[in-house]
């Protein structure tokens, strides 16, 4: 590095503090952001108060001290074409005097201000053109780098600036024509050159965007590598496709599936029937109706003469499988089996010898299947519902029970898919958008506490027409006691509002049991208005709740609130999530909110407000930091970059081909990982 114009030791050592070792590295320093000088204002024109760009030879220079002792270096300017003069102002760097020099063509930007006459202060400038040298006179964008101490930004640019046509002579394009064209991708030359030297904003975005399909490229190529390195190692059970208790499911069931929820089924059975195990999570808003899917692939394993368990993270969630799996395999002559930690002791060993003796072919449960006595037969798929309540051990735990069984993950948390794909790069994602028709609507109303009668009034109505609701309050750690207090205070104050009415309350706090009994009275409607904390998050499935109340909305995540919405609106009756929120700065994103049910997109929400902080392992991921792809609206991109990856991995997984010499180089290079993922073999 240090052998390069421009680059002594000093400067060679601020570089490597930004990560610039080689050449290389120079030419991919890109820029953080632009500055657009392509709008040309004639310095005739200039006004007061005005941020401008100017372009005008140098005509006079020199620094003057003002008042406070700081020295200004100044220049004046005038246009070829005799417009002009106008005069510039650098405060605090007489030094300049070196570098502008009368005679040059300068572009510089910055606010007008009254001193003497109008006087640009300059923010930036560019030497366009040299004395007697003809310059373009017009604007430029400006791109801004990234800087570090005894190194700023103007003097990376002028560096950069100096080699790129040299540099950019030695690239050469990895991708083919072909991808290029169907990606709409510029050429990497013609994209590094619109990064460092746009001649538009547009133009230089188009750049950003080909480095940040590169760079989700490699990273995708790495994780596809895995992932079939991984499955080589994951021989499983090869399941053939019986049409048996499958297709009778089918024939039965008392509604269409989505498209969704086919595609699912299709590609679950595919992983199924592959001789490979299966490892894909199914994502899916609540009620975008999971249950059916993983009922599906559990069937696709009875009917191949083996056992499906499905584990729940709690006593209700499984009791409602249990439920609904009853309900649906009835025309089936089938039985769901269970085993809970609530069975009596002598239940439970009677279920266990069930399971051991393979008289259970299809079993519910809680944490209670992954005890150590639970012995399976033959145990070829396992189902974890709300998968990231379970620790991984417990996953490997009943796991375990099997003799490498297929393994389906279901999440009613939507990550977005950037997310999802580049933390679960071993998985395979499978997710349901799509809601089952017959649904009524939730519709979600931003209220302030001087609606309280009024909603209390709507609350009367509809559980008068007998239908329920949820009141739910906000509980966080910092605050757990008051917050407790508050929910209780509002439990009791709730019940003298509504004399006529059965309300209950639920927390953390209380014991499973007392939860339990509360919940399911609630489900028995037997309680018809339940004060809760977040605890009810994800769980209990009561079609007949038609109204919740968020009390102190904007103490919530927009995600979490989301998983609150869930609740309601599982049944035909239109229902209503009402946001109550005093505080104006959070109206905006509480607004948005309302205005969109889909789980994906409230995802992607907060991840925006969230920020890339707390995912600062997710940009990590594969070793590498992204530094050009941005995950909140690189999407598009991320799944193309899969896409193009996951087919040459295919073809050639160890990227052997001479055609796909320079991605392996790359990837070696820049991973940690890479040279043990590629090595040919
Ligand atoms: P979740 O994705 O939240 O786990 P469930 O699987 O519990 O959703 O499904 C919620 C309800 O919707 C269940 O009662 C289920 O029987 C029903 N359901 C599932 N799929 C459909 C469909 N395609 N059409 C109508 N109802 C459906
Ligand atoms: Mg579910």
């Amino acid at each position: 590095m240090k052998y390069l114009k421009g680059v002594g030791p000093k400067r060679a050592e601020a570089l490597a503090r930004l990560g610039i070792r080689s050449v290389g590295d120079l030419l991919y320093h890109a820029p953080h952001r632009y500055l657009d000088a392509t709008t040309v204002t004639p310095l005739t024109k200039v006004q007061v108060g005005e941020e401008v760009t100017c372009v005008g030879r140098v005509v006079s220079t020199g620094v003057l001290p003002t008042r406070k002792g700081l020295r200004v270096f100044r220049a004046v300017l005038r246009e070829d074409s005799g417009g002009g003069p106008l005069e510039c102002a650098w405060p605090g760097q007489p030094f300049l005097e070196r570098q502008i020099k009368k005679g040059q063509l300068l572009l510089v930007t910055g606010p007008v201000r009254y001193y003497h006459g109008h006087q640009l202060v300059a923010r930036e400038f560019v030497i366009l053109a040299d004395e007697g040298e003809a310059g373009p006179e017009r604007g430029l964008v400006l791109p801004v780098y990234p800087a570090t101490e005894g190194l700023t930004h103007r003097q990376i640019r002028g560096l950069i600036h100096q080699h790129l046509d040299a540099l950019l002579a030695l690239v050469a394009d990895p991708h083919p024509k072909g991808l290029r064209a169907a990606v709409g991708l510029p050429e990497l030359r013609a994209a590094l050159a619109a990064v460092h030297r746009p001649a538009t904003p547009a133009d230089a975005e188009a750049g950003r965007r080909r480095l940040a399909f590169d760079e989700l490229f490699d990273q995708q190529l790495v994780q596809a590598r895995a992932r079939a390195l991984a499955k080589r190692a994951r021989a499983g059970i090869t399941f053939a496709l019986k049409k048996a208790l499958t297709t009778k499911l089918k024939q039965h069931l008392p509604f269409e599936l989505t498209g969704d929820q086919r595609q699912a089924i299709r590609e679950i059975a595919d992983d199924m029937l592959a001789p490979l195990r299966m490892h894909r999570l199914l994502m899916g808003d609540v009620g975008t109706g999971k249950t059916v899917v993983a009922l599906f692939a559990m069937l696709l394993a009875v009917e191949n003469d083996y056992q499906a368990a499905i584990m729940a993270p709690t006593e209700l969630l499984a009791e409602q499988h249990l439920a609904t799996l009853t309900r649906l395999l009835e025309p089936l002559a089938l039985k769901p089996d269970v085993l809970t930690g609530r069975l009596a002791a002598a239940e439970k060993a009677a279920a266990r010898e069930r399971i051991a003796a393979g008289a259970t072919r299809l079993v519910v449960g809680t944490h209670a299947l992954i005890q150590e006595a639970v012995k399976f037969q033959r145990l070829g798929l396992v189902v974890i519902d709300e998968q990231h309540r379970f620790g991984v051990e417990q996953r490997a735990a009943l796991v375990e029970k099997g003799d490498a069984p297929d393994v389906l993950l279901l999440t009613a948390t939507p990550i977005p898919r950037s997310l999802a794909l580049t933390l679960y790069g071993d998985l395979d994602v499978t997710q349901l958008r799509e809601r089952p028709p017959g649904r009524g609507t939730v519709k979600t109303a931003l209220r302030a506490e001087t609606a309280r009668q009024k909603i209390y009034e709507f609350i009367r109505a509809e559980c008068v027409a007998g239908r329920q609701a949820y009141v739910i309050y906000p509980v966080i750690e910092e605050s757990e006691r008051a917050d407790l207090k508050a929910a209780t205070v509002m439990a009791e104050r709730l019940a003298k509002v509504f004399p006529e009415l059965e309300v209950g309350l639920v927390h953390g706090r209380l014991k499973a049991e007392e939860r339990d009994a509360t919940m399911r009275a609630f489900r028995d409607n037997a309680v018809h208005i339940l004060v809760a904390t977040s605890v009810i998050e994800v769980g209990i499935d009561v079609a007949n709740a038609t109204v919740m109340l968020i009390e102190h909305a904007e103490r919530f995540g927009l995600a979490q609130l989301h998983q609150l919405r869930g609740r309601v609106g599982r049944g035909a009756a239109a229902s209503h999530c009402i946001l109550l929120s005093d505080i104006p700065e959070a109206a905006p994103r509480l607004q948005a909110f309302t205005e969109t049910t889909d789980g994906f997109k409230i995802a992607e929400l907060d991840l925006q407000e969230r920020g890339m902080g707390e995912l600062a392992g997710a940009r990590q991921s594969g070793g590498v930091p992204l530094r050009y792809a941005n995950f909140a609206t690189d999407l598009p991109l991320l799944e193309a970059a899969r896409r193009a990856a996951g087919e040459i991995i295919a073809r050639d997984p160890a990227l052997a081909q001479p055609a796909h010499a320079a991605y392996r180089e790359r990837i070696v290079q820049r991973y940690e990982r890479g040279f043990e993922l590629f090595r040919v073999g």
